[in-house]
């Protein structure tokens, strides 16, 4: 149905976004996540959640910032 979205809307990264699942109604959504930032939305959303230039900025995510961003809530150190 729907076309593979090219470019993620959160981390703009391209060529990193798989189908997630489909529509237990065949052909009523697609549901698309990206490999890069985890982002996930559905076919039918609204523009502003699947298009880079309209997604929110206060939201956007850079990718080579992920490998650092904080682990919440924090992994304690193995018991003994
Ligand atoms: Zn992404």
């Amino acid at each position: 149905m729907s076309d593979l979205p090219t470019t993620c809307a959160r981390c703009d990264s391209t060529g990193t976004i798989r189908v997630l699942t489909t529509s237990p109604v065949p052909g009523a959504w697609t549901m698309y996540a990206c490999s890069t930032c985890t982002y996930s939305w559905r076919s039918t959303e609204a523009a502003y959640v699947s298009d880079p230039a309209t997604y929110p900025a206060a939201f956007k995510v850079d990718p080579a910032a992920i490998a650092e961003m904080p682990v919440v809530p924090t992994v304690p150190p193995r018991r003994a």
